[in-house]
């Protein structure tokens, strides 16, 4: 599936927040929000735009897909198969969301970003069930083993991150095998997830 491959701390930007969508330079004063805390472009200090409804469902949607990764028609892909799910339908959107095998290596602390797990995906490092899956939409289940192919456990990048970045695992991943391997142990919850996504507003604005 197509993936969006322009400059990421514009959409940001865009979003007037952080997205973390670059691992180490988020965190750090390199980090245009925090030189340049208002839209890209040539207007985007000097324009004041009303806030309508529609505005705001837009940038969350906008917001969500930018931080998943997801162009615009896998996204909403999402979203018909939340409707069709029963229970909560910006729940189910967003537990769709982080079921992708990239945001479960993301999660699992192996990619600094989304981004980066998912290369780690693509490039076959990454085993469900000790079988080796290529694609970062695969969507794990409960009772799933995610881990680290055995090429890739030497990895420097991977060790980097382990170590570096101490992401706490969410409560619905396992860790075992020295972090090299995570369990899915239910299904993720709202509370959770800890993405700033008002999802309520994402189901109004494609149930228009
Ligand atoms: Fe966003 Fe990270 Fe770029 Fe900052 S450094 S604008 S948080 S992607």
């Amino acid at each position: 599936m197509a993936r969006y491959t322009g400059p990421v701390c514009r959409l940001c930007r865009r979003e007037k927040m952080k997205l973390f969508l670059k691992g180490p330079k988020c965190d750090s004063m390199k980090c245009p929000i925090e030189r340049r805390p208002y839209p890209p472009g040539q207007h985007g200090r000097g324009r004041v735009r009303n806030a309508s409804e529609y505005q705001g469902q837009l940038r969350e949607k906008q917001k969500a897909r930018r931080i998943y990764g997801i162009l615009e028609k896998q996204f909403y892909r999402y979203y018909t198969e939340a409707v069709r799910q029963q229970g909560i339908t910006g729940e189910n959107l967003l537990r769709l969301l982080e079921l992708r095998l990239d945001n479960v290596a993301f999660r699992a602390g192996w990619g600094a970003s989304r981004n980066q797990a998912r290369q780690l995906v693509r490039h076959g490092h990454v085993t469900v069930n000790d079988k080796r899956v290529t694609i970062p939409s695969f969507r794990v289940r409960k009772g799933d083993v995610v881990a680290i192919g055995p090429k890739a456990r030497d990895f420097i990048v991977i060790r980097h991150n382990l170590d570096t970045i101490d992401r706490q695992v969410v409560p619905w991943l396992e860790r075992g095998q020295e972090g090299m391997a995570v369990t899915v142990r239910d299904l993720p919850l709202r509370e959770h997830i800890d993405v700033p996504v008002r999802e309520q507003l994402i189901v109004e604005l494609y149930s228009k």
